[in-house]
C-alpha cells in the first residue's frame, strides 16, 4: 500500500516537472514521506524518512532546534536503498533542550544540479524518557513518578489538589487544565532534564505553557514537607499562565515567584530568618533588581525568594485576594514592574516597598532587642528556677487527705 503510494506520488511528481518543463525550466524538487523521530533523552536523536525527489540528490541535512531556541543543529543523512534517509545526533551533555519541550525539524536537500530545496517543518515531544515512569491520573493531574510507588504518587496527586484550594485561598484564579507532574527522585536528573547547569539549589521547576511541573522529591524525613512545598508552588505557575495567557511573561519574577510561595502547603522555615539577617546587616536586594531575575548562586537565590514571598504577603495583607489578581491582570497588559502597582494600588513599586520594609525593619529591631536582652533574660530565668521549682513540687503534691 506504501511502495503503492510512493509509486503515484513519484509519478505525480515527474508529471508536474514535464507539464512544467514544457513552459518553464523545470524545477527540482523533492517530497518526504514517513518523518519519525526515535531519541534517548539527553543523549541522542535519530532521524528516518523516505524520500522520492525528481532529480538525484547530492546529499540531504537534517536540522532541528528546540522551541523558543535560537540555536539550530543539524546532520549530514545517510541515504539508505532508493527512498530511506537516516541521521543520528549525538548530544553533548544533554545539548541544551530542556525536556517536555517541542522540537521542529526540517530537511534540507541539495540536487546533483546545485540547486537546494526546504522540506516543512515537522516537530516532536521531546520528554524525558531516561526512566519508566510510574504514571496516575485524577483530572486535571497526571503524575509520573520515578519512584515505582503507587501510595507515594497517590500523596503527590492530593498535594495537587489540596493546593489547587491552598492558591485559591490566596488568589481568585480558576483550577487548571490538564497538568503533567514529573516527580524526579534526585535534584540532579531534574537539572539534567531543564539542562540546568551550576545551579544545584533548584529543586522543582515548571513549563506553564506545557502545563508541566517538575518537583525533586528524595526519599527521607523531608520528602513530606518538600512535597508540600514544591508541588503546589510548581502548579501556581501553571494555574497563573492559564490564567492570563501570555502576558504572563509580563509579571514580574518577584510576583509570580511570590505568590508561588505564599501557596505552598509547608512553607520554607529558612525564608524569615534570611530576611531579617539580610535587614538587619544591611544586604536586603532591591526588588526593582527582582523583576526579570533572581541572582544564580544559593545564598542570593534563597534571599530573593525570602523578599519576593515576604513583599508578596505583605501585598495579600495590604489589599487581600482580588487585590493580588487585579495587580495580576494589570502586569499581564505589561506596563512594567516598577509602574504596575501605580493603577492598581496608587502607590509606586518603590512606595509599596518601602512600606514594606518599614514592617520589616521593625520586626528585625524587635528581634535584636530580644537578642541583646537574651543572656539577662538567661540570668533572670535561672535565678527565678530554684524557688519556681520548689513552688511547682508544692503546688504538685496531691492535698492531704481529710479526716
Ligand atoms: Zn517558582
Amino acid at each position: 500500500m506504501r511502495k503503492f503510494h510512493l509509486f503515484f506520488t513519484l509519478v505525480s511528481i515527474a508529471i508536474a516537472g514535464v507539464i512544467h518543463g514544457s513552459v518553464v525550466k523545470a524545477q527540482s524538487s523533492f517530497e518526504i514521506f514517513n518523518p519519525s523521530v526515535n531519541y534517548l533523552f539527553g543523549d541522542y536523536i535519530a532521524f528516518e524518512a523516505s524520500i522520492i525527489a525528481t532529480e538525484p540528490i547530492q546529499e540531504v541535512t537534517i536540522s532541528f532546534r528546540g522551541e523558543n531556541q535560537t540555536e539550530t543543529r543539524y546532520t549530514t543523512a545517510t541515504l539508505d536503498g532508493e527512498f530511506l534517509l537516516n541521521g543520528v545526533y549525538e548530544l553533548d551533555q544533554g545539548g541544551s533542550i530542556q525536556a517536555f519541550t517541542k522540537v521542529m525539524f526540517w530537511f534540507d536537500v541539495t540536487f546533483d544540479n546545485g540547486s537546494t530545496r526546504k522540506s516543512p517543518i515537522y516537530n516532536f515531544n521531546y520528554d524525558d524518557n531516561r526512566f519508566d515512569w510510574l504514571t496516575i491520573e485524577d483530572p486535571p493531574f497526571t503524575v509520573h513518578s520515578q519512584h515505582l510507588d503507587r501510595d507515594f504518587a497517590q500523596a503527590v496527586l492530593d498535594t495537587a489538589h489540596f493546593g489547587v484550594s491552598s492558591v485559591q485561598d490566596y488568589i481568585p484564579i480558576q483550577a487548571p487544565l490538564d497538568v503533567d507532574i514529573y516527580v524526579y527522585a534526585n535534584s540532579a536528573d531534574l537539572q539534567f532534564a531543564m539542562q540546568l547547569t551550576g545551579q544545584t539549589w533548584i529543586a522543582g521547576h515548571s513549563n506553564p505553557e506545557l502545563g508541566v511541573a517538575l518537583v525533586s522529591l528524595m526519599p527521607g524525613p523531608e520528602q513530606g514537607y518538600e512535597m508540600e512545598r514544591q508541588v503546589p508552588h510548581e502548579i501556581t505557575h501553571i494555574m497563573i499562565y492559564q490564567a492570563i495567557g501570555d502576558g504572563y511573561t509580563n509579571i514580574p519574577l518577584w510576583f509570580s515567584e511570590g505568590i508561588a510561595s505564599i501557596a505552598e502547603l509547608y512553607p520554607n522555615p529558612d525564608y524569615r530568618q534570611n530576611l531579617l539577617n539580610a535587614a538587619e546587616n544591611d544586604y536586603l536586594i532591591p526588588l526593582v533588581e527582582l523583576c526579570t531575575a533572581f541572582p544564580t548562586d544559593a545564598a542570593g537565590a534563597g534571599l530573593a525568594y525570602a523578599e519576593a514571598t515576604s513583599f508578596t504577603r505583605y501585598l495579600h495583607q495590604e489589599f487581600g485576594p482580588a487585590g493580588l489578581r487585579n495587580l495580576v491582570d494589570n502586569y499581564a497588559t505589561g506596563p512594567g514592574c516598577e509602574n504596575g502597582t501605580q493603577a492598581v494600588y496608587e502607590s509606586s513599586l518603590t512606595q509599596l516597598e518601602r512600606q514594606w520594609l518599614a514592617q520589616i525593619f521593625e520586626e528585625s529591631s524587635i528581634m535584636s532587642a530580644f537578642k541583646e536582652l537574651l543572656p539577662w533574660f538567661s540570668v533572670f530565668l535561672i535565678s527565678i528556677s530554684a524557688p519556681l521549682t520548689l513552688i511547682l513540687i508544692k503546688w504538685r503534691q496531691p492535698p492531704e487527705e481529710d479526716y
